[in-house]
């Protein structure tokens, strides 16, 4: 099953991408899933029905968790989580709720995963590809690959409607649930997957100062 895992809806402010978009081309894009995963909320499950939608779409709210050691694709039970922890604290409290954080865009210039982490042991799940990476982002990452026993994961991190499924997270289990994403990330039954160019979006910039640019390739 292919899941784009990571994807901005309009309430995260540098995003332009509403639910209705996600919900109604995801399909076309060969995606079996969907995770809206905020900026430091959950609060798209009150406009959303997670869960299997009627055209087989499988959608699942999560989150992206800011930290001073980089950001977090959170699955899980944190609806009540608030903003302001860090990394290692964050790290020990998802583990504590048997949830799954992937460290997102760990080598991105601007909002960069700290190495420490990962070195440590504290996280094994890392997004090894994003739509919004650089080449020279994802040349540093593969030689993480090297280095550490991780568990790769894709995401978009789709701001708009050009971007969403340019990459995603191959699962290798089936999926109809957070729980169950939750179950097969922590297992570490998926990898990274990046759309062939004949089957990839079109990218298109966004207006938004706050979005880092679509890179070529
Ligand atoms: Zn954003
Ligand atoms: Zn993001």
């Amino acid at each position: 099953m292919l899941f784009d895992l990571h994807v901005h809806t309009a309430i995260s402010t540098c995003s332009r991408l509403t639910v209705a978009e996600i919900l109604g081309n995801a399909r076309a894009r060969g995606l079996d899933g969907v995770c809206l995963t905020d900026h430091d909320t959950m609060a798209v499950r009150e406009v959303v029905r997670e869960g299997l939608q009627a055209d087989g779409l499988c959608v699942i709210v999560g989150m992206e968790y800011s930290t001073g050691g980089g950001d977090f694709l959170l699955f899980g039970a944190f609806e009540d989580l608030a903003p302001g922890l860090c990394a290692e604290d964050l790290l020990a409290l998802v583990e504590a709720r048997r949830g799954a954080a992937v460290m997102a865009h760990p080598c991105r210039a601007s909002r960069p995963g700290r190495e420490e982490l990962v070195a440590a042991g504290l996280t094994r799940l890392v997004e090894l590809m994003n739509g919004r990476n650089t080449p020279e982002e994802n040349a540093r990452l593969a030689a993480w690959t090297r280095t550490y026993p991780l568990v790769g994961c894709g995401g978009s991190d789709a701001h708009s409607l050009a971007e969403l499924g340019r990459v995603g997270t191959r699962l290798l289990t089936p999926v109809s649930s957070r729980t169950e994403l939750v179950w097969a990330l922590r297992r570490g039954l998926c990898r990274p997957e990046r759309r062939q160019e004949s089957e990839r979006p079109q990218s298109g910039a966004c207006a938004d100062p706050d979005c880092p640019p679509v890179p070529a390739g």
